[in-house]
């Protein structure tokens, strides 16, 4: 067992680092209170070979591995928080599981642009009654013809105001089996979007109505019984929500290291009161514990998929600590932590985000204990033909 990385992954990290110290670095305080997708951060980052890291090179992808973009969003928060996003959605979010399982064809018209920082395509889980039980969803797809007609209401998709695409989870039958998933450009007629609100992080979400929308049999993704393929597919998503976690708890960590180093009270630095340090010992652990959940999550990855086991451990772990190193970055810069002069306040509300997204802290908390009882709890009211 070695924990340090190999001497490739370290130069593909500096260079990574290089990059953003150089291109991203300066505008990030400005570039985090933009609504926008960065799309100039995007192509920036395409011409530079940060799309599609771990994809095949014959999908327009780098062929490099999982950890190589996890190394990626490491090394882009440190000189801009905000730009790990793109990051994301060029290499861990629905982006994969269309790289994953889509066609040639439904490569060639949607995954090519995205990789050039041309394009986002968001995904359609959630809906109004069917968030963490995402089973419950009851977007339907009827056939017609050759397709079929997808009606439904879906929420809270990241990037759905600005996505060409929406990968949209339908139900073709009954059950869990009945679960699949289709490809809807924004521009489909019946495709409608309601008023634009915004979440605490500063990102705009919307409804997306699904109105008799016409979907051919050349924008299905994954058919009846394509759930589990789905879920596993989402488990790189959760990587990436997770380093992103890590990762900005570990920024906010930082500025406020800097802080405690040259802030003074009482005629001291702030970094020599043992209230303070104890404060930074109980970060520093944490952090590093979960740079190795998340490193051991990359390291047994099969084809770049990570186990669902590893995956929620490393998620609700770094989720958490993400969260806490900010919330004690900002209480440790007093005032200063609490202003928008600093990014310390915009990786609290990012980190607080991804405690609920991607799967919250409580539902992977339920994967891990049925990882350890080797069994599944099913969350539903018992069947039982007494009535209450
Ligand atoms: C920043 C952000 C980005 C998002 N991006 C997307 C996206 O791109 N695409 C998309 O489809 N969705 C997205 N979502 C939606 C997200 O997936 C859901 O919010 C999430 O699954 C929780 O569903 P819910 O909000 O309906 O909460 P609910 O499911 O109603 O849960 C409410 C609370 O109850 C808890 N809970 C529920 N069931 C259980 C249980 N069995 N055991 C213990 N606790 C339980 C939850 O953990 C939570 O704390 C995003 C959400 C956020 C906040």
């Amino acid at each position: 067992m070695d924990f340090k990385l190999t001497t490739e992954q370290q130069q593909f990290r500096d260079a990574v680092s290089g990059f953003a110290n150089k291109h991203l670095k300066a505008g990030a305080l400005a570039r985090a209170h933009q609504a926008e997708h960065p799309w100039d951060v995007a192509r920036l980052m395409a011409e530079q070979g940060l799309m599609g890291i771990a994809f095949p090179e014959a999908d327009g992808g780098q062929g490099g591995s999982l950890m190589d973009a996890i190394l990626a969003i490491e090394a882009v928060t440190e000189a801009c928080p905000r730009s790990a996003d793109v990051i994301q959605a060029g290499n861990f979010g629905p982006v994969r599981v269309l790289a994953e399982y889509g066609t040639a064809d439904q490569k060639k018209r949607y995954l090519d642009k995205i990789l050039k920082g041309e394009s986002v395509i968001c995904v359609g889980m959630t809906e109004p009654e069917a968030g963490s039980a995402v089973t419950d969803l009851t977007t339907k797809a009827t056939p017609d013809g050759q397709g079929y007609r997808i009606n439904g209401v879906k929420v809270f998709q990241t990037h759905a105001t600005a996505a060409e695409v929406m990968l949209t989870y339908v139900r073709f039958g009954p059950g869990v089996g009945g679960i699949g998933s289709v490809l809807i450009p924004r521009t489909a007629e019946g495709f409608k979007q309601g008023a634009t609100a915004q979440f605490f992080n500063g990102e705009e979400w919307v409804q997306t109505y699904l109105d008799n929308v016409y979907v051919g049999p050349e924008n299905v993704l994954l058919k009846e019984g394509g759930f589990k393929k789905q879920i596993a597919g989402f488990n790189v998503e959760r990587i990436g929500n997770t380093v992103r976690s890590l990762a900005f708890g570990r920024y906010a960590y930082n500025v406020a290291r800097d802080w405690a180093m040259t802030r003074k009270q009482f005629g001291r630095f702030l970094c020599e009161f043992q209230g303070i340090q104890w404060k930074f010992a109980d970060m520093k652990m944490k952090l590093d514990a979960g740079q190795l959940l998340i490193y051991r999550a990359a390291a047994n990855a099969v084809n770049g998929i990570p186990s669902q086991a590893d995956t929620a451990i490393a998620k609700a772990y770094c989720n958490q600590v993400g969260f806490d190193c900010c919330h004690e970055a900002m209480q440790i810069m007093g005032g200063m932590g609490y202003t928008t002069e600093t990014l310390v306040e915009y990786c609290f509300r990012k980190c607080r985000g991804w405690m609920i997204a991607g799967g919250s802290i409580e539902i992977l908390k339920n994967r891990i204990a049925e990882s350890i009882f080797e069994r599944t709890f099913s969350q539903r009211p018992p069947k039982t033909s007494e009535t209450h």
